[in-house]
C-alpha cells in the first residue's frame, strides 16, 4: 500500500518514506491511497486478542513495506507493562454524569501522563525503522519545539533509541512549572533540552530555520545525520491512534456493554484534529461509528466550522486551563478534506491556499453536507470546564483533568440536543495531576491553593485519594540535567555543539 500527498497526488511514496519524510515537499500530507476493510469477523478475531496483537494486525495492515517482525518488533517495545502500568495500556472506565452514562478511554497511562505517549512511544521504532530502509547507517536528529507536552512525549519516546539523537527547545517562560520540571529533568544519553529566549513561535520558527539553512545541513550530511521530525503531521503519529479505537469497541463487546456490530458514538477533545481524525479512519475500516463530537474550548474555530461549513482563523487567540487545545490551524483537517473530497486534490490545495493567504476558507456543499451527517461540534467555556470536573467528581468520584472535561461538558450538550444515548466512547487525553492547579482549584476552594505544583500534587491526592502517576510523584526527587537557555538567533550554533559537528 502507498501514499500521497493530499495536494498532489502525483507525489506517491511508500510507507517508510512518508514516515521518515513526515511531509510531502509540495508541503502536504501523507494519506494511505487505500483503507484496510475489516469485516464482521474480523473483529471477531480481534476480540480474543490484547493491546498488542491488535496493534500488530491494524498497522501490519497499513506498514506494508515492514515485515511482521518489523511491526512486532515496533509494537512489542512501544505498548510495554512496565511503560503503561499494565497490559492494557488503554482502559476503560464506564461511569455517569447527570445521568448520562459514558466509556472514559483513558489515553494517559504511558510514561507522560498524556495521550501523545500512544503515538509517540511507537514513532521512534517506525522511523529508525523506516531510514534503514531509505537512509541506511544515518543518525537521525530530531529537533523538536514545543508549547509542553510535545517535547516531553518525544523525549522518553527517542530516549537511548539507537540511531537518533533529540533535541528540544522550549520558550523559557511559556511552559508550565510540571511541564519545565519534566523536560529538565530528562534522562537518556542521546537527549538534550534548551530553553530559548522567546515564545512558542520564536521556538518553532528557529527550528524551521535550523532545517532549512544549507550550511547546517551540508555540516549534518558530511557527519552521516540527517533531520527528521516528530511532529504530529506524521503520518506515524496519526496510525497508533487508529489501534485504540478499535481495540476500546473489542473491549466494550467483552465487557458486555455493547455486541459486535452495535453502533457507538465518539467523543474527542481536539486540537490539530488527529486524535478525532484516527477515529475516523477506524469507521472507514469498518468500525461502526455512528457520530463523531468534536469538542473544543474557547478557541472554538473547529465549532464554526462543523456548524457553517467555514473555517477562519482570524479571531482572538485565547489561554485557557486545557493549553493543549489552543490551537487555531488545525493540521490535520487538511487529510479530512481529501477524505470528504473523494481524493480531489486541487480542492484541497485551493483551501490550504486560502487558509495561508486569507486565513479563511468555505467548504462546497457537497462536503458540508457529509460534515454534518457524521459530526457533532461543540465546545466548554473556563467555568463550565471546571464545574464539570467538580460534578463529575462529585457524582461519580471519576476525577478527570481539563481537557477530558471539555469532552464531557460537550457530550453533555450533546445528549440534550439531539437525545440520542448510542453508547459512546470518550476519549480522555491526560492525566488530572498534569493540570493540578485547575483541577485541585475545581473542586475545592481556590483560596485555599498552595503555592507549588508538587505540594499541589500531594494535596489532590490527599483530597481525592486518586493515584499519582508514577513518573508524575517521582519527579521531585529527579536531577535536573538541563538548565540552558539560548538567544534564538544562536540555536543553529546550539544544535552543532550538541551533535559534536564543526
Ligand atoms: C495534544 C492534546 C490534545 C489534542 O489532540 P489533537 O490530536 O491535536 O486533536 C488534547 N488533549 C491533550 C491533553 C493533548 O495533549
Amino acid at each position: 500500500m502507498n501514499y500521497n500527498s493530499t495536494t498532489d497526488k502525483n507525489n506517491v511514496v511508500s510507507s517508510a518514506q512518508a514516515i521518515s519524510q513526515g511531509i510531502a515537499e509540495d508541503g502536504g500530507l501523507f494519506v494511505p491511497q487505500e483503507i484496510p476493510q475489516y469485516s464482521k469477523a474480523d473483529f471477531q478475531a480481534m476480540l480474543s486478542m490484547d493491546y498488542r496483537e491488535r496493534a500488530k494486525k491494524i498497522i501490519g495492515d497499513y506498514l506494508t513495506d515492514f515485515t511482521a517482525e518489523e511491526v512486532a518488533d515496533c509494537v512489542d517495545n512501544a505498548y510495554t507493562e512496565e511503560k503503561f502500568g499494565s497490559d492494557n495500556p488503554t482502559p476503560i472506565v464506564s461511569t455517569k454524569l447527570n445521568g448520562v452514562d459514558m466509556n472514559i478511554l483513558e489515553l494517559w497511562h504511558g510514561p507522560t501522563s498524556a495521550f501523545k505517549d500512544m503515538a509517540l512511544q511507537i514513532l521512534p521504532y517506525f522511523l529508525t525503522k523506516s531510514l534503514a530502509k531509505k537512509y541506511k547507517g544515518k543518525e537521525a536528529v530530531i529537533l523538536v519545539a514545543t508549547s509542553g507536552d510535545t517535547g516531553k512525549a518525544a523525549l522518553e519516546g527517542f530516549k537511548d533509541v539507537e540511531g537518533t539523537k533529540i533535541i528540544v527547545f522550549y520558550p523559557q517562560n511559556g511552559v508550565s512549572p510540571m511541564q519545565k520540571c519534566q523536560m529538565a529533568t530528562q534522562e537518556g544519553s542521546n537527549v538534550d533540552v534548551c530553553a530559548i529566549e522567546g515564545n512558542f513561535d520564536d521556538a518553532q520558527t528557529g527550528v524551521k530555520k535550523i532545517f532549512t539553512t544549507p550550511s547546517v545541513k551540508e555540516k549534518l550530511q558530511a557527519n552521516n545525520k540527517l533531520f527528521s521530525s516528530a511532529n504530529s503531521i506524521n503520518w506515524g503519529r496519526l496510525l497508533p491512534q487508529i489501534v485504540y479505537y478499535i481495540s476500546a469497541y473489542c473491549d466494550l463487546v467483552n465487557s458486555g456493554r455493547i455486541v459486535l456490530g452495535d453502533e457507538i458514538n465518539v467523543v474527542v477533545p481536539t486540537g490539530n484534529f488527529g486524535n478525532i481524525l484516527a477515529s475516523y479512519y477506524a469507521m472507514l475500516m469498518g468500525l461502526p461509528i455512528k457520530k463523531f463530537i468534536c469538542a473544543s474550548n474557547a478557541n472554538n474555530v473547529l465549532t464554526d466550522f462543523i456548524k457553517t461549513g467555514i473555517y477562519n482563523k482570524n479571531r482572538t487567540f485565547y489561554t485557557t486551563i486545557s493549553p493543549s487545545m489552543d490551537i487555531l490551524v488545525s493540521s490535520n483537517l487538511e487529510r479530512m478534506l481529501y477524505i470528504f473530497a473523494d481524493g480531489d486534490d486541487k480542492k484541497v490545495k485551493s483551501y490550504m491556499t486560502a487558509l495561508k493567504t486569507d486565513g479563511a476558507y468555505e467548504v462546497d456543499e457537497d462536503i458540508k453536507a457529509k460534515l454534518t451527517e457524521k459530526f457533532f461540534g461543540g465546545y466548554c467555556d473556563e467555568q463550565s470546564t471546571k464545574d464539570t470536573i467538580k460534578a463529575l467528581y462529585e457524582q461519580s468520584k471519576y476525577l478527570s483533568d481539563t481537557h477530558t472535561a471539555v469532552a464531557v461538558n460537550v457530550y453533555e450538550q450533546y445528549v440534550m440536543q439531539t437525545g440520542d444515548r448510542t453508547p459512546v466512547i470518550l476519549a480522555s487525553t491526560a492525566s488530572p495531576y498534569k493540570f493540578s492547579k485547575s483541577v485541585l482549584g475545581s473542586i475545592i476552594p481556590e483560596e485555599s491553593l498552595c503555592e507549588s505544583e508538587f505540594d499541589m500534587v500531594d494535596r489532590m491526592y490527599e483530597v481525592t485519594g486518586v493515584a499519582v502517576p508514577q513518573p508524575l510523584a517521582q519527579l521531585k526527587n529527579k536531577k535536573v540535567r538541563f538548565d540552558k537557555v539560548t538567544a534564538v538567533k544562536d540555536m543553529p550554533e546550539y544544535v552543532l555543539g550538541v551533535l559534536g559537528v564543526e
